[in-house]
Order: structure tokens, then C-alpha cells, then sequence
């Protein structure tokens, strides 16, 4: 029995995109008669806008889409304290001070998810006040744990190369948990199988291969899932005007139609699939 999960954050519309990632993470549970889980993540902050969390509700609801919810990433906060101090009292993290210009202007090479943190803190001598974010020291990381694979149902089998993001901040200053940290607790704790996401959030699962291994949880499978572009190639993004999914329910548009074409890969005119 696989058991899928959507994780919204709550900072903007549904739209398309959205869309057609909660249908094809549903299908896959329900083609198994598994479970397709709701997870709001709502820990972002000023950008979450906590009320869009009803409106995701309406949007999956006329889509036709049957879903278990699971408690919102704001409940969770004590589980991702305690695994951020188990990862501390590793040792796998250290403190960090810069700001985005900081590494923007030490050179960082520019990675799939941004820059890649040229390490200037790491080593030093900061103070634990609270007003340093924490970063995951990812070379030492990898020598605790040892070479790490994991298995994407489309791309196959993958050597974990955390790398590739480098040493992502785990624990933020002015916020809670970092999505890397939250969302490897949570999937873990709800029990999925089956992470279905973008492609873009990729890189990210070489990261959250590494926490699990760090910290014991099991390993579930990955369908990173291609994305929907818009006609200048970019993927689909409200700011660039894909629709709201709740805008076209709310023009009394059939949303069982909509999902029906989804699923077909019968995209509107302008927005089409990464490399179909
Ligand atoms: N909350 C993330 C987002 O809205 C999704 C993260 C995930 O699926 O792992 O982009």
C-alpha cells in the first residue's frame, strides 16, 4: 500500500502546477489503495498566509480528489527542535552568520536550488545567542554515514550526492526548522512511502537522504515528477499568469474535467510538460 502525500505552503494560489502534482501524487496512492496525505506547510513565516489552507481544500475537493490531512508543519514544532539538537550534539552542524550578500559576494557557485554556501563560517568560533542560523557541515555528514543511495521511480537509482546543494541551513535564525529539516520529520512521522513532488525539489532529496541516514528514519521511495513550463520555458508560476486554480472554480469551470485533462497531458494552450 503506497502512501503519497501533497505539501502546499501556504504563500500563494494553487495553480496548474499544483494541480497536477496533487493529481498524479493521488493517482499513485489510489491506483494501490493506499493513502494520499494533505500536509499544509505553513512554517514560512511572514510569507505564509495561513487562511489559503481553506481555499487549497476547496481547489482539491473540485479537482475530485479524496485526501487524508495530517497536522500542519505548525504543530510539529517541538519534533523539529528535538532533532535539531540530536543533529548539534552530533556535531554535524555549525553556526553561520552571513548574509545572502555575504555569500553572494565570497563567490558561491550557484547550485540548482541557489547558492551553494562557500563555508567562510564553518570552523569559526560563534557564540551560541540564537542569532546565528545553523548549517549542516555536509562533508563530515557523509563520512558518519557513509556513501547513501536512494531511488526516484523515474530516473532510477541515485548515489546520494548532498553536494550538490552543500550545506544547506537546517535551522534558521528568525523561523523555525528549515523545509529540509521539517519535511524529512514529517514524512517520516506520517508514515509516507512514496514522496511525490517536482523535479525541482530534486537536488533536495540528496539532502533529506542524509538527515534520515543522521537521525534513523526510514527510507521511503521518490517520484520526482516532471514539471508544467509556460510558453517561455519557465516553470508555472502565478506571478507569470497561470491561472489560480481557485479563480477558475470560482468562474464555475468543471474541475473533475480539468483533472480528466490533466492526467491526459492535455495541457492549455502556452503550458506544457518538461521535456515532452
Ligand atoms: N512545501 C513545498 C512547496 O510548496 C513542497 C515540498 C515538498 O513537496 O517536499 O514547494
Amino acid at each position: 500500500m503506497t502512501i503519497t502525500r501533497f505539501a502546499p505552503s501556504p504563500n500563494g494560489p494553487l495553480h496548474l502546477g499544483h494541480a497536477y502534482s496533487a493529481i498524479i501524487s493521488h493517482d499513485l496512492a489510489k491506483e494501490t489503495g493506499g493513502r494520499f496525505l494533505l500536509r499544509i506547510e505553513d512554517i514560512d513565516g511572514a510569507r505564509s498566509r495561513p487562511h489559503l489552507a481553506d481555499e487549497f481544500r476547496r481547489d482539491l475537493k473540485w479537482l475530485g480528489l479524496e485526501w487524508d490531512e495530517v497536522p500542519a508543519q505548525s504543530t510539529r514544532l517541538g519534533s523539529y527542535e528535538a532533532a535539531f539538537s540530536k543533529l548539534r550534539d552530533f556535531g554535524v552542524l555549525y553556526q553561520c552568520e552571513c548574509t545572502r550578500a555575504d555569500i553572494l559576494s565570497a563567490g558561491a557557485e550557484i547550485g540548482p536550488m541557489g547558492a551553494i554556501y562557500p563555508g567562510k563560517c564553518k570552523g569559526k568560533d560563534i557564540s551560541p545567542d540564537g542569532k546565528a542560523q545553523w548549517r549542516l557541515d555536509v562533508d563530515l555528514a557523509s563520512k558518519i554515514t557513509g556513501q547513501l543511495k536512494w531511488h526516484d521511480a523515474i530516473e532510477g537509482a541515485q548515489f546520494c550526492d548532498p553536494w550538490e546543494l552543500g550545506d544547506v541551513v537546517i535551522w534558521r535564525k528568525d523561523e523555525p526548522a528549515s523545509y529540509h529539516l521539517a519535511a524529512t520529520l514529517d514524512d517520516a512521522a506520517d508514515g509516507v512511502s512514496l514522496v511525490t513532488r517536482g523535479r525541482d525539489l530534486f537536488a533536495a532529496t540528496h539532502i533529506h537522504r542524509l538527515l534520515q541516514a543522521l537521525l534513523d528514519l526510514p527510507m521511503p521511495r521518490w517520484h520526482h515528477h516532471p514539471l508544467l513550463l509556460d510558453d517561455s520555458g519557465k516553470k508555472l508560476a502565478k506571478t507569470r499568469g497561470s491561472p489560480a486554480i481557485a479563480d477558475l472554480r470560482e468562474a464555475g469551470e468543471d474541475g473533475h474535467l480539468l483533472a480528466e485533462q490533466l492526467r491526459l497531458q492535455s495541457f492549455p494552450s502556452g503550458i506544457s510538460l518538461q521535456n515532452a
